[in-house]
């Protein structure tokens, strides 16, 4: 059903910062975007096959923020590409799995996104994504 990791999320209190530290390892700064629903801007740093994906949250409500209020900067969630993102939570939650998204909803990159409940992933919040490209 997983095909591959699409992205590694990782909370940053400052974005520019992130993308240098990145950018000293040899990655090339993708493109920034900013998520308006989730409340973070975004840096994509292609890594081979997959890629790290730096949020810096633009407001105290976003969950970046609470994140990084609770456990510090660092990684925040892990991202499975799926094929079919629907068939994938059906299946996944006919297992017994908790889901934070029944449906899948926008995320950045345009791809289709859906998390799956810490509860049931032992404390990895996971995220299911269906890439555009
Ligand atoms: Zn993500």
């Amino acid at each position: 059903m997983v095909k591959k990791i699409s992205h590694i999320g990782i909370a940053v209190k400052n974005l520019e910062e992130g993308i240098a530290f990145y950018e000293k390892l040899g990655l090339k700064l993708e493109a920034i975007e900013e998520v308006p629903s989730q409340m973070v801007r975004v840096a994509f740093l292609p890594c081979g096959d997959t890629r790290i994906e730096l949020l810096e949250p633009t407001s105290e409500d976003s969950p970046v923020a609470k994140f990084i209020e609770k456990k510090g900067e660092g990684i925040q969630h892990l991202a499975f590409a799926v094929d079919d993102l629907p068939q994938a939570l059906k299946d996944i939650e006919a297992q017994g799995v908790r889901l934070i998204d029944k449906e899948p909803r926008a995320g950045a990159h345009q791809a289709d996104i859906a998390f799956l409940h810490p509860k049931s992933t032992n404390g990895v919040l996971i995220e299911l994504c269906k890439e555009k490209h």
